[in-house]
């Protein structure tokens, strides 16, 4: 089992599929000239899917895919099939837009859940967060999965002054869609020209919302990462992923693996451990992943401030956001 030095037990797992992405989300993906890994770096199918195992024997009972843009990888159906015996809850994120391309694999894949990004209910601000004109499609995609009965969680990162004026939007969907509409804190990585005041807080979006609403906190347990809220008369319900003004790290049980067979034990760890070239060797893994784990900082990667307000994103030492896995 996977324990750190302070009695967290790690079940779930988040595996970036691919550094790769058809969209261009500013905040993500670094301004500059970006060269994708080559294909050779990449975990392939069978070593994603026996590196998998390998966690699921270690305690493993969530796997999330994620990315980069998950379904890009033209192999993800064999990806799929593989991990679709695993006795674990599969789930993926995804910006949504070869969703409806891909609905019989998706469909099959028997997620438990579906988390799609959408940052903007207006056309042309998603063009410019995304460098893409996909809003249309990306929204009717949302829709095509309700319509299947597959449940689905909204992403909506929230940055003053781009779109905290759509809050109110955002939860209006929730009252005759059943979605869980997440809106998460703007956090920094390499390359994202982050900075305090463009975070747009927990308690901020609590404000707008109970100017209109009168809003609920619903039962949450110590792995949650959102903190959940209804809203009497609403299908769905919102939730806040406030890392950078309240973060969850005391109830952390999540470990991530990136698309070269890199494992963090946080998001924002300086920290990699190599799996894929030990695997590639032929070696075990299992110590490296329990050393990996054992050395996990208490909060934030152990390098953060505690007070977001204080942090110089130009000190942090991190890959970009689409070179970890969301
Ligand atoms: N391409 C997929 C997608 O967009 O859903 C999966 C990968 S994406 C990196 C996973 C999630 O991370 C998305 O919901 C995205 O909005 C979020 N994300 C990316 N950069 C972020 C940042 N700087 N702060 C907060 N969330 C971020
Ligand atoms: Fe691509 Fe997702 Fe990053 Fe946007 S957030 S650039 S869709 S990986």
């Amino acid at each position: 089992m996977l324990f750190d030095k302070f009695g967290r037990q790690h079940t779930y797992l988040r595996i970036s599929l691919t550094d790769n992405c058809n969209l261009r989300c500013f905040y993500c993906m670094p301004e500059q000239e970006y060269a994708f890994a080559p294909p050779s770096k990449l975990m392939q199918p069978h070593e994603i899917v026996e590196i998998a195992q390998t966690f699921v024997e270690q305690g493993i009972t969530k796997i999330r895919l994620t990315g980069g843009e998950p379904f890009v990888r033209k192999d993800a159906d064999k990806i799929l099939a593989g991990l679709a015996p695993l006795p674990v809850q599969l789930t993926c994120t995804t910006n949504g837009v070869r969703t409806d391309a891909l609905l019989p694999m998706i469909k099959a894949a028997n997620f438990s859940s579906i988390n799609i990004s959408l940052d903007t209910l207006n056309a042309q601000k998603f063009h410019k967060i995304t460098g893409r004109n996909l809003f249309e499609k990306v929204r009717s995609n949302i829709d095509l999965l309700l319509n299947e009965g597959i449940p689905c969680k909204l992403n909506v990162v929230v940055m003053k002054g781009l779109n905290d004026d759509e809050i109110l939007d955002f939860v209006g969907l929730t009252k005759e869609l059943p979605l869980e509409v997440r809106f998460i804190e703007f956090m920094p990585f390499s390359g994202n020209k982050w900075t305090s005041n463009q975070v747009f807080t927990l308690n901020e979006i609590k404000e707008v919302i109970q100017r209109r609403y009168t809003i609920h906190a619903q039962i949450g347990d110590i792995h949650d990462t959102a903190k959940r809220f209804g809203i009497a008369g609403h299908q769905g319900s919102f939730a806040v992923i406030s890392t950078m003004s309240e973060p969850f790290c005391a109830g952390c049980n999540r470990i991530r693996l990136t698309a070269d067979g890199k494992l963090k034990n946080c998001l924002f760890s300086t920290q990699e451990t190599d799996l894929l070239s030990a695997f590639r060797r032929g070696e075990p893994i299992i110590p490296l992943i329990e050393a990996n784990i054992t050395s996990k900082a208490y909060a934030l990667g152990g390098q953060l401030e505690k007070d977001y307000m204080q942090i110089d994103a130009d000190k942090l030492e991190n890959r970009s956001m689409i070179t970890i896995g969301g």
